[in-house]
């Protein structure tokens, strides 16, 4: 291949630079630290203008292979699209915003996109090199049964999920416990931090990670975040679609972003996407009462907290591990990170009223996790000063949230086919404390 090799290097820098390869395979470098790549490839002008006359496969294909030259072209190609036989649509919701429908995948979040690339990325390798591995993986709600059903059936793959007791919606608890075969739940009587904890104590001890091949899948590894940049380039290259039917494709109209986070891992790809030219006005992080990141942007001080349960469970961080990527990014200089994104919480009252405000005026159910997000984008289409439409990434179907959902409503919310499966399902999952050495012993086990 002509092109430059992008390579992936340790945000301390206290480690080598790998290939995509040991980057996917690794999680973590062996310095602790995440891995990011060296430099972030611009996209040839040609593509960002036709974009909006390219398919969804197309788009990402374009994307992903500037970052991933070891997988030949072809076979690349098979893995998008094998990982995004879904659509993913642009709506608009009204005057103010679009959503970006991210969730019409088989566990009906966002986070279906980067599991089922790196799985498939992971599966093409070992076969490659006749290996095995055992996938460990933390999860406060979606992660969990997103990699966990990436990775079903996957031979020469072991998947271990952990998850905060008492601390995921019931449904999450069934697609995560349900599958069996080669998935193994572990409820931990514990936190998310906790659960993400115990991972990253047994990626750092050489003996679990060298006997198990050890790695993990959240939202901290490369081969999740490098497809979830490409739908970023496809929101606005629908946008463009959308809006202006009659110019010319491909006029450069710029769209704006808010972006539901936790570990901010889907931010990140968005200011990646942004960095390689597609054209973004902005980026907003909509956090919910685990406030850490805003708080650093308007005080400048990072102070790590336990994380706060909320009706947005999926986005309850306490330490967003993504923000050390954002901050080498923007060369540890907090003007510069701020250039990239603001950020703003949003309490469980708004969010509920927003669900209820936006069902009331246009039918459409919001998820808990979108509904952040939406409450912020009219917060901020009020205030002007960032281009509307806003389009919100809408990062899980309301169905997967049928509690909340239906209580604010008043009305029962019918369970999409997706899960109506597995709710009869037995759970079968295996309890411990937080405690690393009994995750140590179910690891050798
Ligand atoms: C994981 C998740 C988020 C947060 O995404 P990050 O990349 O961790 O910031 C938001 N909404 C839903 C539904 C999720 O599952």
């Amino acid at each position: 291949m002509t092109k430059n090799v992008v390579r992936f290097r340790s945000v301390l820098g206290q480690s080598p630079d790998v290939s995509f390869q040991e980057a996917l395979f690794r999680g973590l470098a062996p310095d602790g630290s995440l891995y990011v790549p060296e430099r972030i490839p611009r996209l040839p002008d040609e593509v960002i203008r036709s974009s909006s006359t390219r398919s969804l496969t197309a788009l990402g294909l374009e994307v992903v292979s500037l970052f991933i030259d070891e997988i030949p072209l072809e076979t690349l190609e098979e893995i998008f699209a094998k990982a995004l036989n879904f659509p993913i649509p642009l709506v608009r919701l009204d005057e103010d915003v679009c959503l970006l429908e991210l969730f019409h995948g088989p566990t009906l979040s966002f986070k279906d996109v980067g599991a089922r690339f790196m799985a498939q990325a992971m599966a093409h390798f070992l076969e490659q090199e006749d290996k095995n591995i055992t996938v460990l993986v933390a999860t406060s709600g979606d992660t969990g049964s997103a990699v966990a059903h990436g990775f079903h059936n996957v031979p020469r793959v072991r998947v271990v999920v952990l998850y905060p007791s008492g601390k995921v919606s019931s449904l999450q608890e069934q697609q995560i416990t349900t599958l069996g075969g080669n998935t193994t739940a572990v409820e931990v009587d514990g936190t998310f931090d906790d659960c993400q904890k115990l991972v990253k104590q047994a990626l750092a001890e050489p003996d679990i990670a060298g006997r198990c091949n050890l790695t993990t899948a959240n939202s901290i590894n490369v081969g999740r975040l490098i497809p979830q940049i490409s739908y970023f380039a496809w929101g606005v290259a629908q946008w463009q679609r959308l809006r202006q039917p009659e110019r010319q494709r491909g006029s450069r109209e710029k769209a704006g972003f808010v972006v539901p986070s936790g570990n901010f891992g889907n931010l990140t790809a968005g200011i990646y996407a942004k960095r390689m030219g597609v054209p973004v006005d902005g980026f907003v992080a909509a956090v919910n009462a685990n406030d850490v990141v805003p708080e650093y942007l308007r005080t400048g001080t990072f102070a790590v907290r336990p994380s706060i349960q909320t009706i947005s469970n999926a986005m309850d961080v306490g330490n967003p591990s993504n923000l050390r990527r954002l901050e080498h990014l923007a060369g540890n200089d907090l003007a510069v990170l701020r250039q990239y994104f603001n950020g703003f919480s949003v309490s469980d009252e708004d969010t509920r009223r927003e669900i209820k405000q936006t069902f009331e005026a246009t039918s459409v159910m919001l998820d808990p996790h979108t509904a952040v997000g939406t409450h912020l984008a009219r917060r901020l289409a009020k205030r002007g000063g960032f281009t509307t439409p806003i389009i919100v990434a809408a990062t899980a179907h309301p169905g997967k949230f049928p509690e909340i959902v239906g209580e604010t409503l008043g009305r029962n919310i019918p369970l999409p086919e997706q899960l109506e499966r597995i709710v009869r399902l037995p759970k079968q999952s295996t309890r411990i404390a937080f405690d690393f050495d009994q995750l140590r012993s179910l690891l050798l086990d």
